[in-house]
């Protein structure tokens, strides 16, 4: 049947939480669905990366699931809507009865839009659990917690663009923009360089945003290639050489006293952490010069505006929380937050990971943060929903996969790949096994979904329309094209028919998808001030208590969000990662994505201009560590933890210092979360992905 060709419609990019506005054009048949750039774009005015540019091409991929489908055995058949629907509230029922509503976990997606987050997760409260997470978890549930507790939200203090208008100096850490956030590095941080900016990059692994930062004027660039897991004793060194550098001359600016008189607590503390502090001790564990380290000091507290930002490589260890703390204090001490081009300001994955956590999709916080245990909270959201929400905070990603068939008896997961993005992955493929049901909506058949009972064929991006949240607290309006398989529906629309038929049309049914962001602005203070006709075409920076509120590029500029408006200082010492390399796991392990493909691969690897780029995996092996084991660059090698093994070819290079090695997590074949640690972070559930021990074998 053949459609006309229309008029391209504004959305934006399903990848990364840059947020760059694209346009798609529905062709004249159903499938063909097309790319345009979108000239006047607010984020990327027209910019594209290699994956927004090739974004369109897995919507009308040959995998697309198009029927729902139902396991019969070891193989499903495709069933139709109400056969499924049947099925998933039957057991979803049953495992109510036979269990208890904890007995049930849900998943939420940050590729997922806000709306359907938001419904999904009040499905689970309607159900009586809180047992509701996302990836985030994954991401950034460290930074999110260091930042809320010490500031008050868990996001990006400032906005890309007051960064590239004001900071003179741009502080990595644990990020690298170059291949993750290409228009944000490109458009954003190499401009603010190339206007006079200095960039300090801390990461174990030089990669695009090191060779993207290389200008002539090397004194305004210094890459700090630390050991995996060391950024607590280089910042300890960093706070410590600002600390002395003060006492030896009080008056020439390293500290700002009187901001961190006025506002901040903890200060003392901060100095009494410190006061034993070894720099030659620490600057051997980091394996860098000591006065390479001090040097970037000196840097970062004389510059008139500096911002940090972090990444997974700071919030991803098991003392994540205390690594995005001492990015913290640091800033605190210099008085560098409040003000444009400053701040702490994480860089995040997807395309809605900000919104995700927004709208409540997680086991401790209703929409807008709020604490589910906080009664008052709580009743006012019940207020709108009319229903009790359960009290008691429910259990993360990793936790529920972890409790998979002891009390976790039943998984919901709408857009996630939990077999290829958690750590330890032959682990979480036994616990799935036990569990008595499990429905995934998806676009493709994933590794996670080849364990369901019942899938549900969702439409892709291009074809729905809602709101998502960038890196920045930008919330930016989708729209889409029309359906291109009949008999696929919109994620939201799966939500409002389950929930309907669970419980009761008056909760669960809305008009449209409007109507559903109109219930969300009414239990989520910071976005009640946003209306689909408010965002335009611009969007707006939560947060917008009011109408009429514009939104704020830059947080803070008067008190923080704490409990007594101060930013909370707190020292913290080196914790060793949970493994370290011992005599039969050697190496150190660490893992990172590529710009070319997108976490747990699902529809960058069935995109071909990305996977041209990268068709496999491979390992960073330093040259010397090569001679070492007798590989040879491009040879296939076998990669080992404790955990499993995986078979990719050597790449060997100075890009990864000796001792350490580096990969991916794209490759179901060859996956690194097939060797990665379930080691948490005690309050924020974080996986320890950065390092692991890991040997080679050749041959
Ligand atoms: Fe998409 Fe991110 Fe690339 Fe922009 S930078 S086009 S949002 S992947």
């Amino acid at each position: 049947m053949a459609s006309e060709q229309s008029e391209p419609v504004k959305t934006i990019c399903p990848y990364c939480g840059v947020g760059c506005g694209i346009k798609v054009q529905q062709g004249d048949q159903p499938g063909d669905v097309r790319f345009m750039p979108w000239g006047e774009a607010p984020v990327n005015e027209g910019r594209i990366c290699i994956k927004g540019g090739a974004a369109t091409e897995v919507v009308d991929h040959e995998d697309r699931l198009t029927e729902p489908l139902i396991r019969e055995g070891d193989e499903f058949r495709e069933a139709s809507w109400e056969e499924a629907y049947d099925r998933i509230t039957e057991e979803m029922e049953r495992i109510s009865e036979a269990y208890q509503p904890d007995a049930m976990g849900f998943f939420g997606s940050s590729k997922v839009m806000n709306e359907e987050n938001y419904l999904l997760q009040k499905l689970a409260r309607r159900y009586g659990t809180n047992n509701i997470d996302n990836c985030t978890r994954m991401c950034h549930a460290s930074t999110v917690w260091a930042l809320r507790t010490s500031l008050g939200a868990g996001a990006m203090t400032n906005s890309m663009r007051d960064l590239r208008e004001e900071a003179d100096l741009l502080w990595i850490q644990g990020a690298n923009p170059g291949e993750q956030h290409p228009i944000a590095n490109s458009q954003y941080f190499r401009q603010a360089v190339l206007e006079g900016a200095t960039v300090i990059q801390v990461d174990p692994h030089a990669n695009k945003t090191t060779r993207s930062f290389e200008i002539e004027d090397t004194d305004r660039h210094q890459h700090l290639q630390l050991n995996p897991g060391t950024d607590i004793p280089l910042l300890n060194i960093v706070l410590t050489t600002i600390l002395e550098k003060h006492e030896d001359d009080p008056d020439a600016g390293w500290i700002d006293e009187e901001f961190i008189a006025e506002r901040t607590e903890g200060f003392d503390d901060l100095k009494e952490t410190l006061a034993e502090f070894d720099k030659e001790e620490a600057a051997e564990q980091c394996g860098i010069p000591l006065e390479e380290i001090e040097r970037a000091a000196e840097k970062y507290a004389k510059a008139d505006n500096a911002a940090i930002f972090t990444g997974m490589g700071m919030s991803q260890h098991a003392c994540g929380v205390d690594n995005v703390q001492n990015e913290i204090n640091l800033a605190l001490i210099t008085g560098n937050l409040g003000r444009a081009g400053t701040g702490v300001n994480p860089l995040r994955g997807q395309n809605n990971v900000q919104g995700t956590c927004d709208v409540g999709a997680m086991p401790n916080v209703l929409p807008g943060y709020q604490l589910v245990d906080d009664d008052e909270a709580r009743e006012s959201v019940e207020d709108v929903w009319g229903f009790e929400i359960p009290p008691e905070p429910g259990l993360t990603n990793v936790e529920i996969s972890n409790a998979a068939g002891s009390s976790i008896h039943g998984l919901y997961i709408m857009g996630e790949n939990p077999v290829m993005s958690e750590p330890d992955a032959n682990e979480v493929r036994e616990r799935f096994e036990e569990l008595e049901f499990m429905v995934v909506q998806d676009i493709f058949m994933t590794e996670t979904a080849e364990f369901a009972d019942v899938i549900l064929p969702a439409t892709t991006w291009a074809e729905r329309s809602g709101t998502v949240t960038n890196t920045d607290r930008r919330v930016q309006r989708m729209r889409g094209v029309d359906k291109v398989h009949e008999n696929t529906k919109h994620d939201l629309e799966i939500l409002m028919e389950i929930g309907s038929r669970l419980f009761d049309e008056e909760t669960f049914r809305f008009e449209d998808v409007e109507a559903v962001f109109e219930e969300l602005r009414q239990v989520c203070p910071s976005y009640y001030g946003m209306t689909y006709e408010l965002l335009g075409e611009e969007g707006l920076h939560w947060p917008c208590y009011e109408i009429g509120d514009e939104g704020d590029p830059f947080l803070y500029e008067d008190s923080f969000d704490t409990e007594n408006g101060l930013g909370q200082i707190e020292g913290v010492v080196h914790q060793p990662p949970a493994e370290v390399p011992d005599d039969e796991y050697p190496l150190t392990l660490t893992t990172a994505r590529l710009e070319e493909h997108y976490n747990t691969g699902t529809m960058s690897r069935r995109s071909p201009t990305l996977n041209r780029q990268h068709p496999e995996n491979f390992v960073d092996v330093h040259p010397n560590d090569a001679e070492r084991y007798g590989i040879e660059d491009g040879e296939y090698v076998t990669l080992k933890s404790r955990r499993g093994e995986i078979t990719l070819k050597a790449q060997v290079t100075t890009d990864i210092k000796e001792g350490s090695v580096w990969t991916t997590p794209h490759f179901a074949e060859a996956s690194a979360n097939v060797l990665t640690n379930n080691v948490l972070d005690e309050r924020a559930k974080i996986p320890e992905y950065k390092t692991a021990a890991a040997e080679i074998d050749v041959g």
